[in-house]
């Protein structure tokens, strides 16, 4: 059966012989001569294939295109644009508003009818989808709205997406960055209760789950729950927070109350990097929500830009073996808080920890029996101290500790109370028993220090002191 084509041109004499040519080839033709009359006959006649010229008056070809490709019932449709226009920019534009192919106008009327048989070839249109097609019931008032819809919803996705390319600039704090998600999320998306987790790969700190209740308030319960859905894994390791609440009536005792909610989970190379979830009261058809495709697509795109990053800065400043900051972040963070220090007058500590008789160990077990030492001391300084104070490999087996706002007064227990933890661990490596202890020794920041190093100097004499009067022992340098 003949193929039908629709041509739409406004100029009279190529719409003519553009009319000749194909129905020589045997194709049925149809005409409009603007986009606006172009679209009504694409519903009254339902062709297999469009060609349409460009720049037209009303409606111009670009236009026609991105109505047609996306109304379900003509996107199937291919179209061909017939164009003088022959810029990159132009082929580019004409690709993006949906057109299956771009073709100069001065090309020979052979090479035109070849690329529409081919492309007839390539995207049939089925006689079922021709009579629904025709059977719709168009309203032809309607036009109009419809562009402006389709400019709208163009404006709005681009708005999104520049919104969320806004995000970079604050991926080092989870808490503002969370913020910043949902206040864009909470402007296209309607939901009461919203979460989000950023997969950090510093293992050693808790697991955060950032909450947005917009229209709700929810019970400590129903955070707990939440997270027992989100996160089973890590229940002994949580930490809730909340960065937006609003002042509501509706408040939900039970996580049961939320008749709907949506999860979504980000990968990255087949690791969660994150997780976003939102909660209703209402039946809520997320997969409905017109713009949460693009949003999930921009939050991924971000989450794995923001993984990156955290894991870029994650590994450069942090040993391999010990999991511990290098030396080299102490030096720059120890700068920092000396000139803090001197400036302001806030208080800090310094403790330099080393294994003791640890070639011994390396010498009788072996020197994986060594690493392994080395890497569970490191757990315990993590475990032992306060979240405040910062851990770093200083060296082979030295360990140094940061203990901001912690004067020498208060330094002695907590250090103290470290070395017991690592004289009773039993360190048992190939079924062997080993037995570890070490030495300590600490100052805290005085008016007279010049640099930072002689901070790092005063502890490390202190640690000789220990050394040298028996291991095993806290020595602090005050003078
Ligand atoms: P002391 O009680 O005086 O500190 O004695 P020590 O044997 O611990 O003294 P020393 O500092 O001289 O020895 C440290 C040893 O630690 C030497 C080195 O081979 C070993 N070492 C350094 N880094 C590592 C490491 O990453 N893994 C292992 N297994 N051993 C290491
Ligand atoms: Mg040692
Ligand atoms: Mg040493």
């Amino acid at each position: 059966m003949a193929k039908k084509v629709l041509i739409i041109d406004d100029s009279i004499t190529q719409l003519s012989s553009l009319k000749i040519f194909f129905r020589r080839a045997g194709f049925e033709v149809e005409t409009a001569q603007n986009g606006v009359e172009g679209f009504v006959n694409v519903y009254k006649t339902a062709p297999d294939l469009i060609i349409s010229d460009v720049l037209m008056p009303h409606l111009g070809g670009f236009q026609l295109c991105r109505l047609l490709k996306s109304n379900p019932e003509t996107k199937q449709i291919p179209i061909i644009v017939l164009t003088v226009l022959d810029k990159k920019l132009d082929k580019f534009w004409a690709s993006q508003s949906g057109a299956n192919r771009f073709i100069q106008k001065d090309s020979d009327f052979k090479n035109i009818i070849q690329i529409a048989e081919e492309i007839c070839e390539e995207f049939p249109v089925s006689p079922r989808y021709k009579e629904n097609l025709k059977n719709f019931e168009f309203d032809e008032e309607g036009i109009i709205p419809q562009i402006n819809k389709i400019l709208d919803d163009a404006l709005m996705k681009s708005t999104i997406t520049n919104k969320f390319r806004d995000l970079t600039d604050y991926t080092s704090d989870d808490k503002v960055i969370a913020e910043k998600i949902f206040k864009i999320l909470s402007t296209i998306i309607e939901y009461e209760a919203a979460c989000i987790y950023f997969h950090s790969p510093d293992y050693s700190t808790k697991r955060r789950l950032i909450f947005d209740t917009q229209n709700c308030k929810l019970k400590d319960d129903v955070f707990l729950d939440i997270w027992r859905q989100i996160l089973p894994d890590c229940i002994d390791q949580y930490e809730i927070e909340t960065v937006s609440e609003n002042e509501s009536d509706n408040i939900v005792e039970n996580a049961d109350e939320f008749q709907s909610r949506k999860e979504f989970d980000f990968y990255y190379e087949n690791n969660l990097i994150g997780k976003v979830c939102f909660y209703s009261t209402q039946n809520v058809e997320w997969n409905k929500l017109k713009f949460m495709p693009a949003a999930k697509t921009e939050l991924d795109l971000y989450l794995r830009l923001k993984y990156l990053y955290v894991k870029t800065c994650y590994l450069s400043i942090t040993d391999e073996l010990t999991k511990l900051y290098t030396r080299r972040h102490l030096e720059s963070v120890l700068g920092q808080e000396f000139e803090r220090a001197k400036r302001y007058g806030t208080i800090i500590s310094v403790a330099m920890a080393d294994i003791d008789n640890f070639k011994k160990i390396n010498d009788t077990y072996g020197h994986q029996a060594g690493d392994y030492v080395l890497s569970e001391i490191s757990k315990i300084f993590v475990e032992t101290l306060r979240k405040t104070d910062f851990v770093y490999r200083y060296g082979g087996e030295e360990i140094c500790v940061l203990m901001p706002e912690t004067c020498i007064q208060n330094v002695m227990m907590p250090l103290e109370r470290l070395r017991k933890n690592i004289e009773h661990k039993q360190f048992i490596f190939n079924g062997k028993q080993i037995d570890v202890t070490i030495s300590i020794g600490a100052t805290t920041y005085s008016k007279d220090m010049r640099s930072s190093s002689d901070l790092i100097e005063k502890s490390d004499a202190a640690l000789y002191k220990a050394k040298k009067t028996g291991k095993n022992k806290v020595v602090i340098e005050n003078e």
